[in-house]
């Protein structure tokens, strides 16, 4: 059957899902008495509607008048789906304004007399088109049926949503697609007992592509969310579709509203586009067919059925829009993919449960279907790659898949909707200007979901081997990062920066968005990321004792505030990281390593992973209760005090800060000239752990310890914040400080007298791998911004991407940035199998590698865009700063190429064991 009547697809009430017809009736008596004049007692009739997934439809007939009943399915539902109440409002919204929508007559908020809130509409009566290749019809007539659907939709995305009276309080139609992202990925995860691996691959991949325009789409519309051809009722009635005129294919009622909200239009577009990118060999979806089913030859549609981009043009011109960047398409398409999958996998929950309101709901959801919606998506995304890697020199494939090649006209900018040649001449002659978005509108490159819209390294990092490693339960918090990052960070990074570069008076303060990121991540869950099972095991007892301190309200003292009890349970939960393991965390860490801002949001960023770990390993339980607690809740931040201006501080023996113990014992005096300590601008910043000497007597690596030094302790004085190449990181900043005299309890030392270079050796494990795993996330970023900007930038007749040197440098950046990945990840595997000692090598080759190779991957970008590359307005400069320092702050280059020399020659038994730890000296056998 590939269409049918609306009232042929009636049939019997299914089990399970029956309707108690008398008390309907007596509810509907006193609620609408005017149905029943009349009308005898016990008349009212039900059936049930078969097409459809979801809600279950009835028909309920009261003497000549037939109303439709959607009800939410019985059992058990997953939060926020099936609400008729919404339904029901958009459809009273819409129906005064013409739009075609069945009226809508009553809404039954509660649970009585169906046990369920359900909602009556009146019945449209005409003809629903099933299969999207409308075999039935002669090809005008589906020219007709395929022209008045986008007519229609580009006309629900004109209406105003505020004189619909559905804003506010429908919907915010702002980040729209990263929160479908989001609801989809939970649904979609409460759907399944295991998540697919391909579809985790897309989950990871839509979060770090949201394109740029979603945070406040252009357009704010009502959008449908399940906009499809059998979605809309038909005004023909007859079965044969011969000799009917074209306006009998004028829409009458556009049904099933359950998923509609204000949102971004192009997300309802694509979705409705759909049929041209189902899956092949699926027969259970309805899918566009070509070639010889199609009879118009290979590759060809039903005659009559427009292409997607001739599709695309009739939306656009009914709505007076462009079309998206191809890439930006590719992205909706991919998540339009998804969205069908996540709602066909909440179908499959329910046809287990026996609750499906269809029928057939387990072959059409069954694990092969939404495998190969997954495969779609990500074929999708590959073609977006490769069309992205050829760069505009090829015209053959977009992100709209095979249907639809670049700019009908072959410009660089792939826009389908642009008009220029090849050479980018705008048609019209010199002069004109070409208005799609493509050729006219750079996306600011600050925005990594800018760089995200040439689609091609994430996906490309993973099919190279990048997501090696990577256990399902971090799998799964990657998905969940990429889609926070998406939603949250990279939207906030412009107001984040603007205060950091701002004036000296605001500079150094705290923008309330950062803690109200962190309040959002923690709420998450993502939080502590970095805090290793190993060492989380030990701090269970701290965990307790935070929920100690948050009793149930009942029992607790009114001294504890309510505000606080809750913090402190909700902190808990999230206090010991989710017991990742170091190669774990890799992966995560990377995502992070894109923005600047994003570690502090998830309480990852240095200095304080590596003083939480300091503190975690080496602590006292005073000391842990004190300022590892405050720290792991992310309440306050800390320095690290080791280098001084006056020495070589690479080689920690020469320090020169001191630390002496009272003659009674009770504290220490410390006194140094400490500068580069990272954080001690922040004005949140509350201890530092400052190293100098106890005993100048002992073995030079002996002589070092480490104390806790509260910052607003007296003689405590941060002096200045040093430039990197002319920033001063604020409000973090890397200050020098004076410790003059300055005193602490004896309880301060940690561990012990002269163990402060073994702390520091401790310090250099996970801690320091972190900085190099963030740098891999922002080689991507920058290779990301590359190809985007050769795509878009002409030179000398041709887009920067078609000339061979390019396309060498690109590639070579694809080669060392998954050359750094690789390293990395085997330092953090190592670290987890053999711990620091015998990590030593892979972690001292991964410090070495991956700034070296980030630099040279973002001098690469820097140099693809000219100018603007040196500039403000690209983030490459801030992120060339970074990695350059790194070369230099995580201990220099040659200090990591000397131990990894001297195990080398260890390892082979030219050197003795004893003289291969740090500070040994070489005693070459050569
Ligand atoms: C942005 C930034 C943030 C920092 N944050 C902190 C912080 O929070 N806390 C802190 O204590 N310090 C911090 N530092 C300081 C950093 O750890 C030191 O700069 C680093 O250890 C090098 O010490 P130095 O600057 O004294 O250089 P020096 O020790 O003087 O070394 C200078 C150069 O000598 C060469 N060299 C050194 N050793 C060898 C060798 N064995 N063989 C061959 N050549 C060698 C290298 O080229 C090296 O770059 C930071 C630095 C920067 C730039």
């Amino acid at each position: 059957m590939s269409s049918f009547s609306t009232l042929s697809s009636l049939g019997p009430v299914r089990a399970g899902h029956q309707i108690d017809t008398h008390k309907l009736e007596a509810y509907l008596r006193q609620q609408l008495p005017a149905l029943f004049n009349g009308v005898p007692p016990s008349s009212l009739g039900v059936k049930q509607f078969s097409h459809g997934q979801s809600n279950p439809t009835f028909l309920v007939t009261v003497g000549q008048t037939k109303l439709v009943l959607r009800k939410k399915p019985p059992g058990k539902l997953l939060a926020s789906a099936h609400a008729v109440d919404r339904e029901y409002r958009v459809l009273a919204a819409l129906s005064p304004s013409g739009f075609p929508v069945p009226r809508a007559v009553h809404l039954c908020a509660g649970d009585e007399p169906l046990g369920t809130p359900f909602y009556l509409m009146e019945c449209a009566e005409g003809r629903v088109f099933l299969d999207p290749n409308l075999p039935e019809l002669a090809p005008q007539q589906r020219g007709a049926v395929y022209r008045h659907m986008a007519q229609v939709l580009a006309r629900l995305h004109s209406l105003d949503p505020a004189g619909l009276g559905l804003a506010p309080g429908y919907g915010n139609p702002d980040h729209y697609c990263a929160r479908q992202l989001r609801r989809w990925s939970e649904q979609y995860r409460a759907s399944v007992p295991a998540p697919m691996p391909e579809v985790l691959r897309l989950m990871d991949w839509l979060g770090a592509h949201v394109p740029p325009g979603d945070a406040r789409p252009a357009r704010p519309a009502v959008v449908h969310g399940d906009y499809r051809l059998d979605n809309i009722v038909f005004a023909s009635p007859s079965e044969a579709g011969g000799a009917q005129p074209l306006q009998s294919f004028t829409p009458l009622a556009v049904l099933d509203w359950e998923l509609s909200t204000l949102g971004n239009p192009w997300a309802d577009v694509a979705y409705n586009c759909l049929p041209y990118h189902l899956p092949p060999h699926i027969t259970v979806l309805q899918r566009l067919r070509r070639g010889a089913e199609g009879g118009g030859g290979a590759g060809a549609l039903p005659a009559g059925v427009p292409s997607e981009q001739e599709y695309l043009g009739w939306y656009c011109a009914a709505a007076g829009v462009s079309p998206p960047p191809a890439d930006d398409w590719a992205f909706y398409l991919a998540l339009s993919l998804f969205r069908l999958l996540a709602i066909l996998a909440g179908v499959q929950a329910r046809a287990k449960q026996g609750n499906a309101s269809s029928a057939n709901a387990a072959r059409v959801a069954s694990d092969e279907v939404l495998r190969a919606l997954a495969e779609s998506a990500l074929a999708i995304i590959a073609r977006a790659e490769a069309a992205t890697a050829a760069g505009s020199s090829s015209s053959s494939s977009s992100s709209c898949g095979s249907s639809s090649g670049s700019g009908s006209s072959g410009c660089a900018c792939r826009n389908p909707a642009c008009t220029c040649d090849r050479e980018g001449r705008p048609a019209g002659g010199p002069g004109r200007q070409c208005s799609c978005t493509g050729c006219s509108k750079g996306t600011p490159a600050s925005q990594p979901s800018a760089a995200a819209a040439t689609a091609a390294t994430a996906a490309t990092a993973a099919a190279a081997g990048g997501l090696l490693g990577l256990s399902p339960r971090a799998a799964e918090l990657r998905s969940r990062l990429a889609a926070f990052m998406a939603e949250h960070v990279y939207p906030a990074e412009e107001a984040l920066e603007e205060r950091a570069m701002g004036p000296e008076s605001t500079r150094w303060t705290i923008h309330p968005l950062m803690e109200e990121l962190k309040a959002k991540a923690k709420k998450a869950g993502l939080w502590n990321l970095w805090l290793p099972a190993a060492i989380a095991a030990n701090l269970g007892w701290l965990r307790d004792e935070l929920l100690a301190s948050a009793p149930a309200p009942a029992a607790s003292s009114s001294a504890v505030s309510a505000a606080e009890r809750e913090a402190a349970a909700a902190d808990a939960g999230v206090l010991l990281g989710a017991g990742l393991t170091n190669l774990d965390y890799g992966h995560l860490c990377e995502l992070m390593g894109r923005s600047a801002w994003a570690p502090e949001v998830f309480n990852c960023s240095a200095p304080d992973t590596g003083n939480m770990e300091v503190l975690a390993k080496y602590g006292t339980r005073e000391q842990q209760r004190t300022w590892l607690l405050p720290l792991l809740r992310g309440a306050i931040r800390s320095c690290f005090a080791m280098t001084e201006k006056a020495v070589a501080s690479s080689d920690a023996t020469n320090i020169t800060a001191t630390i002496a113990r009272s003659p009674c014992g009770g504290f220490y005096t410390l006194s140094g000239v400490k500068w580069w300590t990272s954080g001690a601008c922040d004005p949140r910043c509350a201890v530092a752990i400052f190293m100098g000497k106890t005993d100048t007597a002992a073995a030079p690596h002996k002589q070092q310890s480490m104390v806790l030094v509260p910052m607003d302790a007296p003689g405590v004085k941060v002096v200045r914040p040093m430039l990197v190449f002319g920033y001063d990181d604020a409000p973090h900043g890397h200050a020098e400080v004076h410790f003059t005299d300055v005193r602490v309890p004896a309880s301060h030392l940690i561990l012990g007298e002269g163990r402060g270079f073994e702390i520091a050796q401790g310090r250099l494990g996970p801690g320091r791998l972190h900085h190099c795993m963030r740098l891999v996330g922002a080689g991507e970023r920058a290779m990301e911004l590359m190809a985007k900007r050769g795509v878009e930038r002409r030179v000398f007749g041709g887009p920067l991407a078609a000339q061979g040197a390019f396309r060498a440098t690109l590639a070579k950046c694809r080669i060392d940035v998954d050359g750094a990945r690789l390293l990395v990840l085997a330092a953090a595997d190592a670290l987890d199998r053999h711990g620091f000692k015998g990590a030593a090598a892979a972690i001292g080759a991964a410090k070495v590698a991956a700034p070296n190779a980030v630099l040279r991957v973002l001098d690469a970008a820097i140099q693809a865009h000219g100018g603007a590359g040196v500039s403000q307005d690209f983030v490459l400069a801030r992120l060339w700063t970074a990695a350059r320092t790194l070369r230099i702050a995580d201990g220099p280059d040659e200090v990591h190429l000397g131990t990894i020399a001297k195990l080398e020659m260890k390892r082979q038994g030219l050197l003795p064991a004893a003289s291969a730890g740090a500070g040994g000296k070489p005693r070459s056998k050569l």
